[in-house]
């Protein structure tokens, strides 16, 4: 039998660390009689973080055994009682169908707008407020909040607004009511008191279930409170962050008044404002705070993350030292490998296969998980050679037929054929969501990902959302085309996250919500800067101040406050706090944010410190600072090859870990499919050109140039044509080739005249040379042999790159291998070596002085090289300048970081 309401009993505590505690205090108090069984009561927590806290508290006031209340937050209470209500995919889908159907906004908008008004209609929920009754009502209000009339802007949005809130209204109770509905009928029943934990003033749920359960049982609700505060450090912030509404005093005032009232900053020694010059630093900086910490014993640390970025990085150098930390926040379920294989996917359905994007798929370590590792492994080989091979951009059929014509792509032919199966298990057009996803399943099951999926943390959380949006929206019709599902299921990725539970530490990644009432031995703020710590933004829709206000929204000034009493209790409740942020941002100055700024500035006038702090540097960053790394100089007498083309020469010369990397551990870079021409194609094509020419023209003179050029041009078309068909824009290079064919017609008529003849072109050659092992073979491809009527020989090279260039690269001959390496090959008839720049419209020459002798020095340099090197000689990395430009090998060799210049 329901008693009449009794009041609800507020305490108001001060705000100190000891809240939780004080509360359990009262509690144990207030239930001694009941002692030791205090199960009979319910504890309402405001977030599950705190129960931990509260469960210790409360045996640590009775001084015994107790068997606990039950505690629990509403969320969880409303759980438990089984009432969902409406989920918020289905209210997502309703409000989309009818944005669509009514045309308002653009497509791509659609999704975004959804959102806002769901947020929308969650606060007016949440604060149990409602719009008004007709269209034309909201509308004035509208108006006179913006003391704008007859505005065809306003009109539209209260259209939009209302029409879309009543059509909400109308539908199931959404997440807010059911979980109204359930807390009533939870508390009609209420057999026991109910005690309420809470992070400030009472929310409208909140207080609606402690009048409920008043009705019947007592109620007694416990709200922290900052102006009654009686310890230093609050009463400090209190003067930076006056509590309350009214208008502060001036800051100078405060700051007297300060000082007035604490001799001694209690801040000093407890806050630490450190600046750092980027993100690295910033990171290095956490770092060796928490190791500081760690080091003087403290033991529950806060890493406050306002900025992700930086934190993270803190996070992997704390990694990297073997100190582990329990990340609360979790990561974006978009930033898994898990959901990386399904954009991949839906990047090879939506682009018909799109080599990288097919490449990128079969790459995933969840694919083909029913085949045997050495299978995937050849799969992928042949696959990437044979689409770099043809030169195959696009198009899952194609890839297939080209690849089936020939030997050795059996297990490439197998994998394209399973992709394609996968492609059939996918909806064609549109499709409800639930099917768009059930396709998704059969097309992750055709390509072996389930187990794998399944297997992994991430891939696990992200099959079960798949599987609970497919069971919320099964019966929901609304069809949507491939790519608004897609973006549809990307935002699903991007607002899910996925938390690591596996790692237990007293080291806590965090926001700085999750920290309202806890209390931490230390924590640091990361990204404490005006971007990164800003009060929450208002909404797109009724962004409106004096809209907001008179609809009863939440107002920027309430976000701000919240911001102060979140940082006024991070510090209260720590014994040391550190914020930090990155003082530059590209070129930018990046500011400390306000509150902050404003705690600085007042401790500065009030004590004379403004807190900033020196980053402190960890010893193994100490020892860094400022050097960088060591160069490498890898041996690998076992590895150096006897057998090398000039090129590889050439590139040891250049730079002994390029050769080191690219051709004793196989690292150089795998041919690509090339969607466009680029210069080395192009210089492929001139010399494939010149080829076909001169096989059926290798003596030009006594023809008219005319023919010749006619002729030359013809071949130049033929070898382009299949690039043009699929490019039309590789015409640029046709033309540049074509400019250069009646200069090249005369040049070589000139050569014709000095008693050179065309002897042959792309002729392999090799050459043995004695080392101390026995031979080594230099081998390699010459462009083009002339030959005069004496059986004098020249070699020439053709190269498309203007002859400022190349005459450089020969001013040190010795140097410049290539040729005298082709010099070396040919023999000892040659008396001529020389580059001929197909650049512009007439071919330069630059010849290589003293053929014999430089072919004879570079031959004896090798052998000595390789000798050497099979020695045991090391190979360090100190490419010049001109080396290191074009090397893919930067990023290993880490020429950029290195303590010592190349010499
Ligand atoms: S980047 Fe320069 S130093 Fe590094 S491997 Fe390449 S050539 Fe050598």
């Amino acid at each position: 039998m329901p008693e009449a309401a009794r009041p609800v009993v507020t305490h108001r505590i001060p705000a100190s660390a000891d809240f939780v505690a004080d509360c359990a205090r009262r509690i144990v108090e207030a239930c001694r009689g009941q002692l030791p069984d205090l199960s009979p009561l319910l504890i309402v927590l405001p977030s599950p973080a705190l129960a931990p806290t509260l469960r210790q508290a409360l045996a640590a006031a009775a001084g015994c055994t107790v068997l606990l209340p039950r505690i629990a937050t509403l969320a969880q209470l409303a759980a438990a009682a089984n009432v969902d209500g409406q989920p918020d995919s289905q209210r997502q889908l309703t409000l989309y169908r009818l944005l669509r159907e009514r045309g308002w906004f653009a497509d791509s908008a659609l999704w975004e707008i959804c959102a806002e008004l769901i947020a929308l209609f969650d606060e007016l929920n949440e604060r149990a407020l409602g719009l008004p009754e007709d269209e034309e009502t909201l509308l004035s209000r509208l108006e006179q909040a913006y003391d704008a009339r007859g505005s065809q802007l306003l009109r539209f949005e209260a259209e939009v607004v209302f029409r879309l809130w009543r059509a909400e209204a109308s539908g199931p109770p959404g997440r807010h009511a059911a979980m109204a509905m359930a807390l009533a009928a939870m508390a009609g029943e209420a057999a026991a008191p109910l005690f309420m934990l809470c992070e400030g003033e009472l929310r409208p749920v909140e207080a609606a279930f402690c009048e409920a359960w008043a009705t019947r049982q007592a109620v007694t609700v416990f709200q922290p409170q900052r102006d009654t505060a009686e310890a230093p450090v609050m009463r400090a912030l209190n003067f930076v962050w006056p509590p309350g509404t009214g208008a502060p005093l001036p800051l100078a005032s405060r700051a007297d008044a300060a000082r007035a009232a604490l001799a001694e900053s209690p801040l000093k020694g407890r806050l630490r404002l450190i600046g750092a010059s980027g993100l690295e630093a910033e990171a290095a900086a956490v770092a060796a705070e928490v190791r500081r910490w760690l080091a003087a014993g403290r033991t529950a640390i806060a890493l406050v993350a306002a900025d992700r970025v930086a934190a993270r990085r803190a996070r992997a150098l704390l990694e990297r030292d073997g100190i582990l930390v329990q990340d609360e926040t979790g990561w974006k379920l978009s930033t898994t490998r898990a959901a990386a294989l399904v954009d991949a996917w839906l990047e090879v359905v939506a682009a018909d296969a799109y080599h990288r994007d097919l490449l990128d798929l079969v790459k995933s370590p969840f694919l083909f998980g029913d085949l045997a590792e050495e299978m995937r492994q050849a799969g992928l080989v042949q696959l990437e050679d044979g689409l770099a091979r043809h030169n195959l951009a696009y198009g899952l059929g194609r890839y297939e037929t080209v690849l089936a014509r020939e030997n050795g792509y059996a297990d490439a032919v197998g994998v394209l054929k399973r992709v394609a199966e996968a492609r059939r298990s996918m909806p064609r057009g549109s499709a409800s969501v639930a099917d768009w996803l059930a396709g998704l399943e059969r097309a992750l099951d055709t390509l072996g990902a389930l187990p794998g999926l399944a297997g992994d943390e991430a891939g696990a959380t992200l099959l079960e959302l798949l599987r609970l949006r497919r069971e919320e929206l099964v019966a929901v019709p609304a069809r949507l085309t491939f790519s608004e599902w897609r973006e549809w299921l990307n935002r699903e990725l991007e607002n899910a996250a996925f938390v690591d539970r596996s790692i237990d530490s007293p080291l806590v990644m965090t926001h700085l919500a999750a920290t309202r009432l806890r209390c931490f031995d230390a924590a640091v703020l990361i990204g404490a800067d005006r971007d990164n710590l800003a009060p929450a933004l208002s909404r797109a829709v009724f962004s409106n101040q004096a809209v907001r206000s008179d609809l009863g929204l939440s107002l920027p000034a309430e976000a701000a406050a919240r911001l102060r009493d979140d940082l006024a209790g991070l510090i209260a409740s720590c014994d040391e706090v550190t914020a930090t942020w990155q003082t530059m941002r590209g070129d930018e100055a990046n500011l400390l944010c306000p509150e902050l700024s404003l705690l600085s500035v007042l401790h500065a006038c009030a004590w004379g410190d403004d807190l900033a702090a020196k980053p402190g540097l960890a010893p193994a960053v100490e020892a860094m600072a400022g050097r960088g790394t060591a160069m490498p100089r890898p041996a690998a007498p076992q590895r150096v090859p006897l057998r090398l083309s000039a090129s590889a020469y050439a590139s040891l010369m250049a730079c002994p870990y390029q050769f080191f990397a690219r051709r004793m551990l196989g690292l150089a870079e795998a041919e690509e499919v090339r969607e466009a021409l680029e210069k080395r194609d192009y210089g492929e094509f001139v010399h494939r050109i010149l080829l076909r020419f001169h096989a059926v023209r290798p003596q030009l003179s006594g023809q008219p140039d005319e023919m010749l050029a006619t002729e030359l041009e013809t071949i130049s078309r033929e070898v382009f044509a299949p690039e043009i068909e699929d490019n039309f824009l590789e015409h640029a290079w046709l033309a540049r080739w074509l400019e250069c064919v009646p200069g090249y017609i005369a040049w070589q008529k000139s050569r014709e005249a000095a008693g050179w003849r065309y002897a042959g072109g792309e002729l392999v050659r090799e050459r043995s040379l004695p080392v101390a092992e026995g031979e080594a073979v230099l081998h390699g491809r010459l462009d083009r042999l002339d030959r005069r009527a004496d059986g004098g020989e020249a070699v020439l090279d053709y190269k498309t790159q203007d002859a400022q260039g190349l005459k450089r690269r020969l001013a040190d001959p010795g140097e410049d291998v290539q040729l005298a390496c082709y010099v070396l090959l040919q023999g000892e008839r040659v008396e001529e070596a020389g580059y001929v720049a197909l650049e512009g419209t007439k071919p330069v020459e630059l010849s290589l002085p003293e053929v014999q002798e430089m072919a004879r020095a570079q031959g004896v340099r090798l052998a000595a090289a390789i000798d050497a090197l099979r020695a045991g000689a090391a190979l360090p990395a100190h490419g010049v300048d001109a080396a290191c430009a074009w090397c893919e090998m930067r990023g290993l060799c880490r020429r950029d970081y290195h303590e010592e210049l190349p010499s």
